[in-house]
């Protein structure tokens, strides 16, 4: 998968589309209902969302940096 987006502007289409991609990508192996670790700056892997919730979060805040999928 590529990543390279996730140190592009969070405003950028690049972005937006890698973080549409990666909840698509997470969601395939995971049940939609389920909860999952949100990997954004103030979540940092700690705390459990619903997809909807970790997108928005992705999407504002950005990734925590370091993170990889
Ligand atoms: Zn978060």
């Amino acid at each position: 998968m590529d990543k390279s987006w996730i140190t592009k502007a969070k405003w950028s289409r690049d972005y937006v589309i890698g973080v549409n991609n990666f909840i698509e990508f997470v969601s395939r192996s995971q049940n939609l209902s389920r909860k999952i670790l949100c990997p954004c700056k103030s979540c940092i892997n700690r705390y459990f969302y619903s997809m909807k919730v970790v997108k928005d979060h992705l999407i504002t805040k950005g990734f925590f940096p370091g993170y990889v999928i």
